[in-house]
């Protein structure tokens, strides 16, 4: 691969990797913002239900208070200490039943006149909440709801009143305190951030104390002012949330920082906290309540996204490289062994081409050692025509035609023989075909003799041949298949050289699917440490310009060839026996039995 090439691919691989990790990212992102909304609501929802409760349970206890006989008396006779006494136990009693934080009379005036803490040093009676705007709604008549921190207990409450009346006129009203720390511990320890703002948009009810009592937005001058009478939060300037919008709300949820001030000294530089925030409004009370998720809650899904894909993208790449790799080895392997068969096959060729040269050189080499004695055999009937043509011509002379004729026609008989010794010769010179072909042994076996004919008779030889009736037929080719039954017998003339009644006996069988063929001869056998070596090439025990030690190894390639074995042992009783195996060639293929 080329480099540019190289750098494209990574560059690519580095790209989608980087597409693939931002959009997990991104995909887990608003995955994990629906999952939050949908939690924050169902959290809003819960925590308003239980602020719900909390404040409603106490709504019947004013109006029971400002119906109460003992309530009504001390109206009708404020000072009296007997009255007051009753009314104040009254209340007492009432207070402890309820469970609220405080409950308590005003007069017309806003003075407390009875009070549940009345035994307490806290105790509210005396004090003038005229100023209070819960006085103020039931002084003329309404039913008021109001949240302020306590100014006598310094104690955040949610304040319900009620107008006392007698006679259709108000003399007084009753007021309820609640004391909402409760609910803001239970919440505090829930461990969530939530908190109620209320309709200035100052926190008053908080899990996070450092944010109780904080404003949303900067209160504008004649809410100060206002303040400044009510002393609602006991103060005249909350300090500051500084809340600040992070961008456009998606899916109920409105990314923030937050940053609430501090009265501390040493102004704390403390990066502002980041939230998901959601508001639901609680039109009971004109408030609101938020529930703020720290943002990592996203950003660590994110990140966790993003590394995952990142992991993946780096598996991915490693096995993309990995698989390369394997398919480049194997690529190579199958390359490496496609050459190591082309090789083979050329080998093969070359090897194949050089035994069949050295076959035709064996051919050659058995010609020369053949052409004296069939010089010889060619010799005898030429010297007889020679004879047989004068006598002829004698015969015709004298006019004696039908002894001239007879003596021509033994004159052609020498003819036809002599020509059937070149013809042997012309066909076993020449090169053998590739193409092998049915192959009748017998007459593989009499070519040879014939061929050798003259040299077996010329050194005494008695060949017996055991050729049972029938055609054996070998896939092979005669001339080859003649070679090698030349070589042997001619191994067995040279190995029975001066042995007396020398006999070479060449016997066919067939058993089993195979013809076999043997030459065994009368000579001195093989010494059991040649047996092995016998087919080697270039084996030979034969003097320098006698034997080259290829006849053998020639007459095993050609047999393999043919699909056969060849094999050598000594006979019992002392000789070589050479051993010729060749498969049955069937012209008429066996069919397979139908059932
Ligand atoms: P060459 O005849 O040129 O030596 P061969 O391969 O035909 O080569 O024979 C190899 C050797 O095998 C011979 O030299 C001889 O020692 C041994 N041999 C072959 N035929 C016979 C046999 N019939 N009897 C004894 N030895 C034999």
């Amino acid at each position: 691969m080329s480099y540019g090439k190289l750098i494209f691919r990574t560059l690519a691989i580095l790209t989608a990797s980087i597409l693939a990790i931002w959009m997990a990212g991104r995909i887990v992102a608003i995955q994990s913002l629906n999952d939050l909304s949908v939690h924050a609501e169902q959290r809003t929802t819960l925590y308003a239900s239980s602020l719900k409760a909390a404040l409603s349970r106490f709504d019947y206890l004013p109006f029971v208070v400002a119906e109460e006989a003992r309530i009504l008396g001390l109206m009708l006779a404020p000072g009296q200490e007997a009255i007051q006494r009753a009314a104040n136990e009254y209340l007492e009693r009432m207070n402890d039943e309820a469970g609220a934080a405080a409950l308590y009379v005003l007069d017309a005036e806003g003075t407390t006149v009875a009070a549940s803490n009345w035994r307490t040093p806290e105790s509210f009676v005396g004090q003038n909440y005229h100023f209070r705007p819960y006085f103020q709604i039931a002084a003329r008549g309404d039913p008021g709801r109001y949240f302020a921190i306590g100014v006598t207990t310094n104690q955040p409450g949610y304040f319900l009143s009620y107008p006392i009346r007698l006679s259709d006129e108000i003399v007084g009203v009753a007021v309820v305190k609640v004391d909402l720390d409760p609910l803001q511990h239970d919440w505090a320890s829930g461990g969530e951030s939530i908190f109620v703002a209320d309709e200035n948009g100052v926190i008053v009810l908080s899990s996070q104390e450092a944010w109780r009592y904080h404003s949303l937005r900067p209160l504008p001058d004649d809410l100060r002012l206002t303040l400044n009478k009510t002393r609602q939060y006991n103060q005249t300037d909350p300090l500051l949330m500084n809340w600040r919008d992070q961008g456009p709300p998606s899916g109920g949820l409105q990314p923030v920082s937050v940053q609430p001030e501090t009265n501390a000294p040493l102004q704390s530089t403390k990066p502002p906290g980041l939230y998901f925030a959601h508001a639901t409004p609680l039109p009971d009370f004109g408030w609101s309540m938020y529930f703020l998720a720290p943002d990592n809650v996203i950003n660590a899904d994110v990140a966790a996204a993003r590394i995952m894909t990142g992991i993946i993208a780096l598996a991915l790449v490693f096995a993309g490289l990995y698989w390369r790799q394997r398919l480049h080895t194997r690529k190579l392997r199958r390359l490496s062994r496609a050459e190591l068969e082309a090789r083979i096959e050329e080998r093969t060729r070359e090897l194949q081409e050089a035994q069949s040269s050295l076959v035709q050189a064996g051919k050659l080499a058995a010609l020369g050692q053949m052409s004296a004695a069939i010089a010889h055999e060619l010799n005898q009937p030429l010297a007889a025509m020679r004879t047989y043509a004068a006598s002829a011509l004698m015969l015709i002379g004298r006019d004696a035609p039908d002894q001239a004729s007879d003596t021509v026609s033994k004159m052609n008989g020498l003819v036809d023989r002599m020509a059937q010794i070149t013809g042997h010769l012309k066909q076993f010179a020449r090169k053998s075909p590739k193409q092998l072909e049915p192959t009748p042994i017998g007459k593989a076996v009499n070519n040879a003799l014939t061929l050798l004919e003259p040299e077996l008779r010329l050194r005494e030889v008695s060949v017996e041949t055991i050729i049972p009736e029938g055609q054996a037929d070998i896939l092979g080719d005669t001339v080859r298949l003649e070679q090698v039954f030349i070589n042997l017998a001619r191994n067995a003339l040279d190995a029975m050289e001066g042995v007396n009644n020398k006999s070479l006996t060449i016997r066919l069988e067939s058993e089993d699917g195979f013809h076999v063929i043997e030459f065994a001869d009368n000579g001195p056998g093989i010494p059991a440490e040649e047996l092995d070596q016998l087919f080697d090439p270039f084996f030979t025990t034969k003097e320098v310009g006698k034997g080259l030690g290829l006849g053998l190894s020639l007459s095993y390639g050609i047999i393999r060839d043919f699909g056969g074995s060849i094999s050598a042992r000594n006979a019992l009783g002392g000789g070589a026996v050479f051993r010729i195996a060749l498969p049955v060639y069937e012209t008429k293929q066996p069919h397979a039995e139908v059932a």
